[in-house]
C-alpha cells in the first residue's frame, strides 16, 4: 500500500542551487532559469521545460548532472522527466505595466523559489556583458549578445539553436542559417555567436563577416594573386559567421569559393552559422550544391516580433540605456509599428533625442506628436502599383497589360487578385485607387479580391509562401529602384 507523499520538491529546490554552483552563471541561465518542477511521482520527477528543444538539449547535456545531484541529496534514483509547458498569457501583458523585463519570463508558471532566483539572478551582471571584459573581437559588436536579445515566440528556436551552438560549437548544428526579414535579428544573433564563442574559448579563431565582404575580399585577392591567404584565413577557422548570404545570388565564382570552404569546414567539424533575408529554397541564381550545403544542418526563422515581446524588447532598451520613457509610450510604440526591431528602436532613438533636447520625460502626446510621420509612413513608398503588377504578371507568364484589362478569365482573374491583395498589403493606396489601376474597377470588387485571397489562404498552405516570395521580389525592385 502506498502512503508515501512523493513530493520531491524540497530536493529539487536544493538540486536547483547545486547546479546552479556547478555551471557558470551564463549556463545556468540559458538551462535552468525556465525548468520548472511540474509535480512528482513515485521515484520520478517532472520538469516542466519551454520547448522540446530546451528538453532535448537539457537530457543530451545535463541528465547526469541532474540525475547525480537529485542522488546525492536524497540519497536514491530519481527518474528525470520532462513535460514541456504549454505558453501561458504574458506576464508581461503591457496593459498591466508590471515591466517584468525578458521575453522569457513571459512563459510558465512561476514558483516562488523561481521567482526569486529570477529576482537574484537579474541582479547579477551578465559574464559576457559589454564590459565585464576588456577582450573585443574586431569584427563583432560587443553589445549583440545572448543577454541583449529578448526570446519570445518569434524567435526563440533561432535563438536557442543559437545558444546551443555556441555552447558546443562544430558539434550541435552545423552549419546553421537564420533566416527572416530585415531588422529582425539577423545579425545580433550571429554576433551573438561570435560573443558568446570569443569569450568562453580563449583560443577559438572566430571570422565574421557579410557575404559581401566575404565576395569583395574574395575578388581583391585575385587580383592581388593572393588566393591563397584568402584560402588560409577563412579554412582555418573555429567559428566562420557569414551574415547575409542572399548577396551570393548571382556570384557564381564567390559560390564556388564558398562552397569549398564549407567542406573544408565541415569535414574539420568547424561551426559555420549563416544568415539570409528568405528560405534559401528561395534564393535565385545559386548553385545547386551551395544551396544544398546551406540546408544540410538546421535551418531556422526569424518572424516579426508580436505586440508582447515588442514591449520586452523595447522595455529592456528603455531600461539598458536608463531612458526616460514610460510604459504607456512603449505601447504607443508597439501598438503602431509592427514592422521590425530596426523600426521600433528608430522611434526611441528619435524620442530618447528629442528628451535630451527638452530636458524631460516624454509623454504620450509628446511622443504621438514626434513620431506622427513615422506612425502614418506608408509602409513602402517606394513601390508602385505597376511594379506589383508587373512581378506578379511575370510570375504567373502573363503580361501587366492583362492584369489591368478586362479579360476575367480563370488564368488572369486569380493573379489579379493576388496583385490587388499585394497591393493592399504593402502599399498605402485606397480600394478605389487600388480599382483604379487595375482596369478601373470598382473598389468593391478590390476588397472581394483580397478577402478571396486571404480565404483561400486559409485552405491552401502553398498560397501564403508564394504571396510572401512575390512581395520580396517586389521589394528588391523598389529598393534597387
Ligand atoms: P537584421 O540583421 O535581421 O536586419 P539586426 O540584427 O540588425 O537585424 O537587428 C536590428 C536591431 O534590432 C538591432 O539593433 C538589434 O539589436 C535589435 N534587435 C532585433 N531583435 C532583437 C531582440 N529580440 N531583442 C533585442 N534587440 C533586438
Ligand atoms: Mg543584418
Amino acid at each position: 500500500m502506498e502512503t508515501t507523499n512523493w513530493d520531491y520538491s524540497v530536493f529539487w529546490k536544493e538540486a536547483v542551487k547545486h547546479i546552479r554552483a556547478a555551471l557558470s552563471e551564463q549556463e545556468f541561465e540559458m538551462w535552468f532559469k525556465n525548468v520548472r518542477l511540474d509535480s512528482s511521482g513515485k521515484e520520478e520527477i517532472i520538469l516542466a521545460v519551454p520547448s522540446s528543444f530546451y528538453r532535448d538539449q537539457l537530457k543530451q547535456r545535463y541528465m547526469s548532472l541532474i540525475r547525480d545531484t537529485l542522488y546525492d541529496l536524497s540519497g536514491q534514483s530519481i527518474e528525470v522527466k520532462f513535460t514541456v509547458r504549454k505558453q501561458q498569457p504574458s506576464s508581461t501583458a503591457p496593459a498591466k505595466h508590471d515591466g517584468n523585463g525578458q521575453g522569457e519570463k513571459q512563459t510558465g508558471t512561476q514558483e516562488e523559489e523561481s521567482a526569486e532566483e529570477d529576482r537574484q539572478s537579474s541582479k547579477k551582471k551578465p559574464r559576457i556583458s559589454p564590459d565585464s571584459s576588456s577582450r573585443v573581437h574586431p569584427e563583432l559588436r560587443p553589445d549583440y549578445t545572448f543577454e541583449n536579445f529578448v526570446i519570445g515566440d518569434n524567435n526563440s528556436l533561432a535563438a536557442n539553436a543559437c545558444i546551443a551552438i555556441s555552447k558546443n560549437p562544430g558539434s550541435s548544428y552545423n552549419p546553421c542559417l537564420v533566416y527572416g526579414g530585415v531588422g529582425l535579428g539577423k545579425t545580433h544573433l550571429i554576433q551573438s555567436v561570435g560573443n558568446y564563442v570569443f569569450h568562453e574559448f580563449d583560443k577559438a579563431r572566430i571570422v565574421y563577416v557579410t557575404a559581401e565582404t566575404f565576395t569583395n575580399e574574395f575578388i581583391q585577392a585575385i587580383q592581388d594573386r593572393k588566393n591563397h591567404q584568402f584560402k588560409n584565413k577563412y579554412r582555418n577557422v573555429d567559428v566562420l559567421l557569414i551574415d547575409d548570404i542572399h548577396f551570393l545570388q548571382d556570384k557564381v565564382q564567390t559560390q564556388e569559393e564558398l562552397f569549398h570552404t564549407f567542406n573544408a569546414l565541415y569535414d574539420a567539424n568547424k561551426q559555420m552559422v549563416f544568415t539570409c533575408d528568405r528560405p534559401v529554397s528561395e534564393l535565385k541564381n545559386l548553385t545547386d550544391r551551395l544551396r544544398s550545403r546551406f540546408e544540410r544542418g538546421l535551418n531556422v526563422d526569424l518572424q516579426p516580433p508580436n505586440f508582447e515581446t515588442r514591449f520586452a524588447i523595447l522595455k529592456s532598451k528603455v531600461e539598458e540605456k536608463g531612458l526616460p520613457i514610460d510604459d504607456q509610450v512603449i505601447e504607443l510604440i508597439c501598438k503602431n509599428i509592427n514592422t521590425n526591431v530596426r523600426d521600433l528602436e528608430a522611434a526611441l532613438t528619435k524620442l530618447s533625442a528629442y528628451a535630451d533636447l527638452l530636458g524631460k520625460r516624454i509623454t504620450v502626446d509628446i511622443a504621438k506628436e514626434q513620431l506622427k510621420d513615422v506612425f502614418s509612413n506608408p509602409k513602402q513608398s517606394n513601390i508602385n502599383i505597376e511594379m506589383i503588377q508587373r512581378v506578379v504578371a511575370d510570375y504567373f507568364n502573363l503580361s501587366a497589360y492583362d492584369l489591368r484589362g478586362k479579360k476575367r478569365t480563370k488564368a488572369i482573374a486569380f493573379p489579379r487578385q493576388i496583385a490587388m491583395y499585394i497591393t493592399r498589403e504593402i502599399t498605402e493606396f485606397s480600394t478605389t485607387e487600388v480599382g483604379l489601376e487595375f482596369g478601373g474597377r470598382d473598389h468593391t470588387t478590390v476588397m472581394h479580391a483580397c478577402q478571396r485571397i486571404e480565404s483561400r489562404m486559409q485552405t491552401d498552405p502553398t498560397l501564403e509562401p508564394m504571396i510572401q516570395g512575390l512581395i520580396r521580389t517586389i521589394k528588391d525592385y523598389g529598393t534597387k529602384s
